[in-house]
């Protein structure tokens, strides 16, 4: 798997994905269709997902968890805690500028025409 970057960090640095409690599941699919990132595939043995790719899961984020009805996503520290050490320990926010500079630049407004065009219809 390619490892990606997140603000200047190699994301495969750190170790960051939903961990699924199976006695807790009720396997009704939110997890799998709320990620955005395709870090979940489905398992038709299990009625269950399965955290298939957890290197595309995006470092502190924790919203499948969040969705989950049944409780039945952890992860492997407190979100916060662990967003501020990664902070900490990289120095992450000229990268941040950069990006930010390189988005404005290319969508002055952060309106991204595209997306405009859609919502218009
Ligand atoms: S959202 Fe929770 S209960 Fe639903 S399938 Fe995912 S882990 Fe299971
Ligand atoms: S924490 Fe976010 S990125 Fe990671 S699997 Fe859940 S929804 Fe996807």
């Amino acid at each position: 798997m390619a490892n990606k970057m997140w603000h200047g960090v190699e994301r495969l640095k750190y170790k960051w994905f939903p961990i699924i409690n199976y006695d807790a599941c009720n396997g009704c699919g939110m997890c799998l269709l709320t990620c955005g990132n395709n870090v979940f595939t489905w398992s038709t043995d299990k009625n269950a997902p399965l955290a298939a790719n957890p290197g595309s899961c995006v470092l502190g984020c924790t919203t499948c968890g969040k969705l989950c009805p049944e409780d039945a996503i952890t992860f492997q520290d407190d979100p916060k805690k662990f967003i501020g050490r990664l902070i900490r320990e990289n120095r992450i926010f000229p990268e941040v500028r950069k990006e930010l500079d390189a988005r404005l630049k290319a969508h002055p407004d952060h309106i991204i025409m595209e997306e405009l065009e859609v919502a218009r219809k």
